[in-house]
């Protein structure tokens, strides 16, 4: 039997709750609450309970999808992350930065939301950026 405990951080808002995955032969089998931690004392909410739940799921996306000719197709990252940047672009070109928007999200650290605000104004020119927990 190969048991392990992995500590890791809460993946579902910003709040940063800590936790111990566990780990039975290769499988995520539960959830448990990090006593020690300052933030969440040994408690999670439910959302945070489960969280080992989807890791393992069968829906899970796993790679980028691209729409082509109306149906979604499986892609590489480089393929998915370069047609965004060059449609991104060809709109801030075509349009001016402040034609677009842009949402991040909770489930990010606070360095990834600093950098996306920052890949915001500074790649797509605009201060259009909110973070989904103000909405
Ligand atoms: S356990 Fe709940 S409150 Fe804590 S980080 Fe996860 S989702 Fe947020």
């Amino acid at each position: 039997m190969d048991y392990q405990t992995i500590r890791t951080t809460c993946p579902f808002c910003g709040c940063g709750c800590q936790m111990w995955l566990v780990r039975l032969d290769g499988e995520l089998i539960q959830t448990i609450p990090d006593k020690c931690a300052p933030m969440n004392e040994g408690k999670l909410c439910i959302k945070g309970l489960n969280a080992h739940e989807f890791v393992q799921s069968p829906e899970r996306l796993t790679q980028p999808l691209i729409r082509k000719k109306g149906r979604l197709e499986e892609a590489s990252w480089e393929e998915a992350l370069s047609l965004v940047a060059s449609r991104l672009s060809a709109i801030r070109d075509q349009y001016g930065g402040d034609s677009m928007a842009f949402l991040s999200s909770a489930r990010a650290t606070n360095e990834e939301n600093y950098l996306f605000q920052k890949l915001c104004r500074a790649a797509f020119r605009t201060n259009n950026v909110d973070h989904c927990a103000r909405l």
